[in-house]
């Protein structure tokens, strides 16, 4: 074979690379064989080789120093492994991030894009972790803030990641809270209101008529049960709703601890009763607390009793 038959470049992964001609040291070849390649030819320079992964037959464009010294990973084996990975954990691999080789750039389910660790893909891939959208988790955040009157500024501005800065929508107070705390009720704005667990509180009832015609009951706690329904739960104005039983409770923390056991009780005693969140998530502001209908009469007595045991108390 002439020089003129020898191929003058060599192309990897869609990039063309002249190759060098130099002889290949059978120490080279060993150190390849053992490493799970076949070395193709050199190129560039004097200091480059292509390799033949075993596994897949993928070209590999490789520094011999990292192919003495090191195990040289195989680009096809790797896209191969961060697609796989990434499907697994319900997600669609774009491309390796640009700026940080740990990380690539990914298509979540509801089609924002997502960076992650590879690393951290792989064990959302075996179920370990989660992958959370931020975009759709701040829009959650969010909204979350905003059944409690609150809006979500950002992140903690003290750094703890349990933590948010919200602003209080009715005085304009600006201060950091815990999300749990805002989730559950149990924050204060530190300039407008009375601590919540020391303050009085009220256990009410409420009916709604959807627009379906299906007729729900929630039970739950408020200082202030009217304007709870309709600045904050009534989402559809034109929705007939009604607050059917109100009890006065001493404090706050009185009415939370009622509050949770009467809804324990209802969840056990009557699971059928508890309706899925899709059905009234366009009409009311709130995610759980809310029962069938045919649960009032049980609801209503259940308040009555509660009451007459204040009264005794009292
Ligand atoms: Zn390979
Ligand atoms: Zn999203
Ligand atoms: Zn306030």
């Amino acid at each position: 074979m002439n020089m003129l038959d020898t191929p003058m470049t060599m192309t990897i992964n869609d990039i063309t690379f002249p190759i060098h001609t130099g002889t290949i040291k059978p120490d080279w070849i060993a150190e390849a064989a053992a490493k799970g390649y076949d070395i193709v030819a050199r190129v560039v320079d004097r200091l480059h080789l292509a390799l033949r992964c075993h596994k897949c037959g993928g070209l590999n464009k490789v520094k011999r120093f990292t192919l003495m010294t090191a195990q040289p990973l195989c680009s096809h084996c790797m896209m191969r492994e961060w697609t796989a990975d990434a499907q697994a954990a319900g997600l669609e691999f774009l491309q390796r991030d640009a700026t940080n080789r740990h990380y690539g750039v990914y298509r979540a389910d509801c089609g924002h894009q997502v960076t992650r660790q590879f690393g951290f893909v792989k064990r959302a891939a075996s179920g370990e972790v989660k992958i959370r959208c931020e975009t759709c988790q701040a829009a959650f955040e969010m909204e979350e803030a905003r059944e409690r009157d609150w809006t979500l500024l950002g992140p903690d501005p003290d750094g703890d990641p349990s933590y948010r800065h919200y602003r209080h929508d009715a005085c304009g107070h600006v201060q950091r809270m815990a999300r749990g705390n805002v989730k559950s009720g149990r924050h204060a704005c530190g300039k407008c209101s009375l601590y919540w667990s020391a303050a009085p509180s009220k256990i009410y009832a409420m009916c709604f008529t959807l627009a379906s015609g299906r007729e729900l009951v929630k039970l739950g706690y408020s200082n202030d049960p009217e304007s709870r329904l309709h600045y904050q739960l009534k989402r559809d104005p034109e929705m007939p709703c009604s607050i059917l039983r109100m009890v006065a409770v001493p404090t706050g923390q009185d009415a939370v601890r009622l509050e949770k056991r009467l809804h324990a009780t209802l969840r056990r005693s009557h699971p059928e009763c508890t309706v899925d969140p899709a059905a009234y998530r366009t009409q009311i502001r709130v995610k759980s607390e809310i029962y069938d209908a045919s649960l009032t009469e049980i609801i209503l007595h259940e308040l009555d009793r509660i009451e007459a045991d204040l009264t005794v108390a009292a």
